[in-house]
């Protein structure tokens, strides 16, 4: 069997030094306790691969799988190996050579690129998460993902989506005196068909920091399922079609609220796209909304507004926004900015929720464990909302709140804004929950 993707990174693992550094802190190894669930097991099982020391298997394909790309051991290892790309490398051999599930290959190359039939895929879901919200306790056991007997969090897929409503929207336009910036903003899918009071406030707060956004129509997913997935062709068809939709815009950045989309857009786009020199103009200008809020001085005005009543409220740094794109003090500037809000630091901010996109709905009981620590640091901290910017996150957190029994809303960064500075903008199912 061929190993073309890990025999480009044959160098990249051959710098493993196997001193252990990546497995404090690692998800999967911190509940299993197993060699072949940390990094330093994982790059062993790709050399011995790649020598034909090892055959390709289920159980080797089930322990790539199950890695987070949570970027933990990329921050721990001394060797700075680059093992999420490494580990994706990894399952493209593999999905190569034993290929993906018929439902996943079906929904990766012939749904994820097209906007609209993701959208009707969305509202099928929103239809069937309406028995999630509405089926009492001993039913909901018996439905798929549901098997600790708790109902779970689903996202409100039957409104409109931020595409659309980002059309009817009246253009707000530059607060402060014409435009400090033009910026394009992606906002990724979650956003798009979950979210999309959020993308609304993103947009809106960017305006009145004085800043020009445009949203491009012709954009589409960033390619995370795929690309983790392992599924390279179907990434690089979303890259090239994003690096149409964004290449000949004549903006200073392409702005995101989902630290998801940010790290692809900004790490794996010019990998996807190798040699190609408008991926990699398009991959610097990426920017965090909150990054370029606190750039432009945002957190001074929100001190100026009324504020509402007190909150205590806490916030959880996604992995691929910290660890990927280095962004993790500024929402703290700007949530301590806003009136009457007290900043709680929780236990454990960065440990992974155990969102990570797909890995919920593939590993829902691991994926629970994960959400159980979440769900106890944000008890303990005793806040009332609870605060990040990775619509991924958001859900999960949502849905680990509510399966401890816990009602604290989450939302992200720019619903907390909109809420207490009262710009207009309504955070309509902040916790995340179906459409019911
Ligand atoms: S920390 Fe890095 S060098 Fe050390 S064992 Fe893990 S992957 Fe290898
Ligand atoms: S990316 Fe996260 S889950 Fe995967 S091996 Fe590294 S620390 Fe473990």
């Amino acid at each position: 069997m061929e190993y073309k993707n890990l025999l480009a990174l044959k160098r990249e693992m051959e710098k493993c030094v196997r001193c252990a550094a990546c497995q404090a802190g690692c998800p999967t190894y911190e509940i299993s306790f197993s060699e072949t669930l940390s990094a330093r097991g994982r790059i062993r099982i790709a050399r011995a691969l790649l020598s034909g020391e090892l055959k390709q298997s289920p159980r080797i394909a089930a322990d790539f799988e199950m890695c987070l790309s949570c970027l933990k051991c990329a921050e721990a290892c001394p060797a700075k190996i680059d093992t999420v790309a490494l580990f994706q490398a990894a399952r493209a051999d593999l999905a190569a050579a034993g290929g993906m599930g018929i439902v996943k290959k079906l929904i990766l190359r012939h749904v994820l690129p097209f906007p609209k039939r993701l959208d009707f895929m969305a509202k099928l879901t929103g239809l069937a998460a309406l028995f999630y919200a509405t089926a009492p306790n001993a039913l909901a056991r018996f439905l798929p993902y549901s098997s600790q007997g708790r109902r779970r969090t689903t996202p409100r897929l039957l409104r409109g989506n931020l595409r659309g409503l980002v059309q009817q929207r009246h253009h707000q336009g530059p607060a402060r005196g014409g435009a400090l910036r033009r910026v394009a903003y992606f906002s990724g899918c979650m956003t798009d068909l979950a979210y999309p009071d959020t993308g609304l406030n993103v947009m809106s707060q960017l305006e009145k920091a004085g800043v020009e956004v445009v949203y491009p129509q012709e954009q589409v997913c960033c390619g995370a399922p795929a690309w983790f997935a392992g599924d390279n062709e179907t990434s690089r068809e979303l890259a090239e079609k994003n690096v149409e939709a964004f290449c000949d815009l004549d903006v200073d950045a392409i702005v995101v609220s989902c630290a998801t989309c940010g790290s692809m857009l900004s790490h794996a786009l010019p990998m996807i796209m190798e040699g190609d020199k408008r991926a990699e103009t398009l991959a610097v200008k990426v920017i965090d909304f909150q990054k370029l809020l606190v750039e432009l001085g945002a957190e001074k005005e929100f001190e100026k507004s009324p504020g509402g009543g007190k909150l205590r409220v806490t916030y959880h740094d996604p992995c691929h926004l910290k660890r990927g794109m280095g962004v993790s003090a500024e929402p703290r500037i700007l949530i301590k900015s806003l009136p009457n809000v007290e900043f709680v630091e929780m236990a454990g901010a960065d440990v992974c929720c155990g969102g990570a996109g797909a890995f919920t709905l593939d590993h829902p009981e691991q994926s629970a464990r994960f959400g159980q620590f979440k769900a106890r640091a944000v008890e303990e901290s005793g806040v009332d909302i609870v605060v990040t910017a990775c619509p991924s996150c958001q859900l999960q957190l949502a849905d680990a709140l509510a399966r401890a029994g816990l009602d604290t809303p989450v939302m992200s960064t720019a619903d907390l804004v909109a809420m207490v500075t009262s710009d207009g903008a309504m955070v309509d199912g902040m916790h995340g929950d179906s459409d019911d």
